[in-house]
C-alpha cells in the first residue's frame, strides 16, 4: 500500500519504521534516525548491501532503471516483512533553484508499483521550492504516524536537525560517512592523497563501490571526498560553469570534482559513477572536460554496473595508484 498512514486507528502503539540503507541514506540518516527515535518509534535499517539484497532489487525493479534505484528496491524488500512502514520520501527539491533527479521524485510510485510485495510506505513530498511552511507540513504528516502532538513532532525535528548538523561537522572535519558508521578502516601512513567524487550512494555503499574507500586506504592513500568540502566552496567552483546545473546532488559532485581538479590538493581523482544514470552521463562530460583542460591532476572514471567484477575494479584502482606514485617520483 502506497501513501500516508496517519489515521489514528491504523497507527501502531510504537511503530517500527524502516530506513533503506540506499540512495539518500548516507546523506540524511542522522536526521531521520533521530527524528523517528525521538518520537518513540523503533528504527530498523536495512543492509548493508550484499549480493542477495542487490539480486532482489535487480529482480524486482524495471530493467531500465539506474543501478542505485534497483538496489533501493532490494533494501525496501528486505525491510518489508520486518517493519510497519518503510520511509520513502519524495524529495523534489532541497534548495530554491534546483531539483533532485527525476528518479528520486518518482521513487514512492515505483515502489508502490510492486503491488502485493510493496510494504506500507510512509511517504511525503519534500519540496523546498514551495517554501518552509509547506516543508514543515510534510514533516508533521510524517511525524503523525507516531504522535498527534505537533509540539512533539517539532521537538523531534529540532533534535534531528541537531544530529544532522553534528554529522555534517564531523564530515567537514575530514571523516567519511563510512567512518561515522564504523565501516571505515584507518589510514596507514598515507603517501598519496586521492579525491573520490560521486554520489554518496555509490561511494559509500561498500558492495556497490567494491569497498573503494577502504581499498584506497589499504594501498596507502588518504581519501578526501566532496562531503569534506564546505557548501560555499562547492558553490564557488560551480561558477566556472557557463550555465547553472538543474540537479542539486549533481552540483555537489561537479563542484567537488572541480575543486580537486583546480586546487591541486590531491594527487589524483577517482570519479565513481553507476550504470544508466542520466544526470551522471552529463556530469561525466563536464568533469572530464575540466580535468583535460587543466591536465594537472590525473583522473579516472569508474562505472559500476550489475555485472562489475571485483577483480577488474581492483586491477584498475591498483594501476591508478601505482601511476600516481610513479608520477610523484616515489617508485621507479
Ligand atoms: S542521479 Fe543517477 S544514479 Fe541517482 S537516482 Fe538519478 S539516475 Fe539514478
Amino acid at each position: 500500500m502506497l501513501g500516508r498512514v496517519t489515521e489514528r486507528e491504523t497507527r501502531p502503539m510504537r511503530p517500527t519504521i524502516g530506513l533503506p540503507q540506499a540512495l539518500v541514506y548516507h546523506k540524511y540518516f542522522p536526521l531521520w534516525g533521530e527524528f523517528f527515535s525521538y518520537l518513540g518509534a523503533d528504527v530498523a535499517v536495512s543492509g548493508p548491501t550484499d549480493k542477495r539484497v542487490l539480486n532482489a532489487g535487480l529482480e524486482a525493479a524495471d530493467s531500465e532503471l539506474c543501478l542505485p534505484v534497483k538496489l533501493f528496491f532490494g533494501h525496501v524488500l528486505e525491510l518489508a516483512q520486518q517493519v510497519d512502514f518503510v520511509f520513502v520520501p519524495r524529495i523534489v527539491a532541497v534548495e530554491g533553484d534546483a531539483f533532485t533527479c527525476p528518479k528520486l521524485l518518482g521513487l514512492p510510485d515505483m515502489i508502490g508499483a510492486l503491488g502485493e510485495r510493496a510494504p506500507s510506505l510512509l511517504s511525503e513530498t519534500f519540496n523546498m521550492k514551495r517554501g518552509m511552511r509547506d516543508f514543515y507540513k510534510s514533516v508533521y504528516k510524517v511525524g503523525s504516524v507516531c504522535t498527534d502532538s505537533s509540539i512533539k513532532v517539532y521537538r523531534a525535528w529540532r533534535s534531528g536537525l541537531r544530529a544532522q548538523a553534528d554529522y555534517e561537522r564531523q564530515l567537514l572535519g575530514g571523516v567519511t560517512p563510512l567512518d561515522v558508521l564504523g565501516q571505515g578502516i584507518p589510514e596507514k601512513e598515507p603517501d598519496l592523497t586521492i579525491g573520490v567524487v560521486g554520489h554518496a550512494y555509490n561511494v559509500y555503499d561498500r558492495h556497490l563501490s567494491m569497498d573503494l574507500i577502504n581499498r584506497l586506504r589499504k594501498s596507502g592513500g588518504r581519501v578526501v571526498t566532496g562531503e569534506m568540502l564546505p557548501p560555499k566552496v562547492i558553490e564557488r567552483e560551480l561558477q566556472r560553469l557557463p550555465k547553472r546545473l538543474f540537479w542539486s546532488y549533481e552540483k555537489e559532485v561537479v563542484g567537488s570534482a572541480f575543486h580537486f581538479i583546480h586546487t591541486g590538493d590531491v594527487d589524483g581523482i577517482i570519479f565513481l559513477l553507476s550504470f544508466a544514470c542520466g544526470p551522471d552521463s552529463l556530469t561525466q562530460v563536464l568533469i572530464e572536460h575540466e580535468a583535460r583542460k587543466t591536465s594537472k591532476t590525473p583522473m579516472m572514471s569508474l562505472v559500476v554496473d550489475e555485472h562489475s567484477g571485483e577483480a577488474g575494479m581492483a586491477t584498475r584502482v591498483e594501476a591508478f595508484v601505482d601511476m600516481l606514485r610513479w608520477q610523484k617520483g616515489r617508485v621507479c
